[in-house]
């Protein structure tokens, strides 16, 4: 290992993160199938995935596309697991679920990429002290036109799983990524191995069956998608499937046996908020603007604004079989905004349906 790559491992583990690998920037065969991913229309309403460069090139199939310049990756893990109940673990319909990484205490925008900054600007420091020309560099935290866990797995960092995640032998599957690309000619590590086997148990779990095969997921059935991404109505077909899920989904990951015996994350902002994990459905049915917004103050669940969560709660409300939430159903299924109408009124025509066959 050079001292440059010696010296920017120790500086990001120095900085808080977990693991650090380096990835070349040559093309990589995982993402030759990118294009008919994109071409089949899989990324379903996430339009950043097929933006173009100027040559009309997709940007995210391949690094020369967007950054020509790099020569190399370094990728950077972060572990933000948490003790807290598993989603396959409880099955109470009183409560709804958020996902893992959007229940922590501080979004983790927030936390790495100024991680990823310092660590840039030690790489500028040490380099302008050896008399060296300082490089071009960008760094990113899930906001660029880069697929973080291809590179991720070219940095050693972990293996794609077949549930599409990057799993790492020692923290799992729950890690954040971040990438800094640089001019630099780093010497990159080796391609982690593939350590699924014959499990297929993420495959098996998946309510939507929103995997085609083995890390092909088709989007538009997922539950992340439904709730986080799509703007407009959930399929009539998949709105049961959605279950009591708020924002997002960990099922494929929860059941991954490489996720059982991890370790909890060392970052302290990304201990659990203990009132949003696995909340119960009382405190979310009548959950006004203000208090949405407190409740969800630094977290990616604001992402959704208080709408789409009215959408995604009327939704949990109609799948908790609880008649008890009725009153407030109606009363959304005249909100203004026409999609939380219409989720409302499909989640009263469910319960009015359950409840002529209710007996109190
Ligand atoms: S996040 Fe949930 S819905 Fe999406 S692929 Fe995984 S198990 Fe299926
Ligand atoms: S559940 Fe099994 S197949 Fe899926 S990612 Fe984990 S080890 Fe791989």
């Amino acid at each position: 290992m050079s001292r440059l790559v010696e010296f920017l491992k120790r500086a990001a583990l120095e900085e808080g993160f977990d693991l650090c690998g380096i990835a070349p920037t040559a093309p990589l065969q995982e993402l030759e199938g990118f294009p008919a991913w994109i071409a089949a229309g899989f990324h379903g309403e996430m339009d950043y995935m097929a933006r173009t460069n100027r040559q009309g090139k997709l940007r995210r199939a391949a690094l020369a596309n967007i950054a020509p310049w790099a020569r190399s990756a370094v990728v950077c893990a972060t572990s933000y697991h948490t003790d807290t109940p598993y989603s396959i673990e409880v099955n109470d319909p009183n409560h709804a679920w958020v996902s893992r990484y959007a229940f922590l205490e501080r979004d983790y925008h927030e936390i790495l990429l100024p991680r990823l900054r310092k660590l840039e600007g030690r790489l500028y420091h040490r380099l302008a002290g050896g008399g060296a020309a300082v490089p071009r560099t960008w760094c990113y935290v899930d906001t660029g036109p880069i697929v973080e866990r291809v590179l991720a797995q070219h940095s050693g960092i972990g293996w794609t799983g077949k549930n599409a995640c990057i799993l790492n032998q020692r923290l799992g599957s729950w890690m954040f990524l971040g990438v800094m690309l640089t001019s630099l000619e780093l010497a990159p590590d080796a391609v982690a191995a593939d350590r699924c086997g014959s499990c297929t148990l993420c495959l098996d779990a998946c309510p939507t069956q929103s995997f085609l095969a083995p890390r092909v997921l088709d989007a538009r059935r997922c539950i992340s998608y439904l709730t986080i991404e799509q703007k407009s109505p959930v399929a009539p077909e998949l709105r049961e499937q959605v279950g009591r899920h708020l924002y997002g989904c960990d099922i494929c990951q929860d059941v991954c046996p490489w996720n059982r015996k991890v370790p909890f994350s060392q970052t302290a902002a990304f201990s659990a908020r203990t009132e949003i994990v696995n909340p119960p459905m009382h405190s979310i049915s009548d959950m006004n603007e203000e208090e949405y917004w407190r409740a969800f103050r630094r977290t990616p669940v604001r992402s959704i604004k208080f709408e789409g969560f009215l959408r995604n709660a009327a939704l949990a409300m109609g799948n908790s079989g609880d008649p008890a939430y009725l009153p407030r159903l109606r009363e959304l299924a005249q909100h203004e905004n026409p999609s939380v109408r219409e989720h409302a009124r499909w989640a009263v025509a469910k319960l009015e349906t359950l409840g002529n066959g209710y007996c109190p």
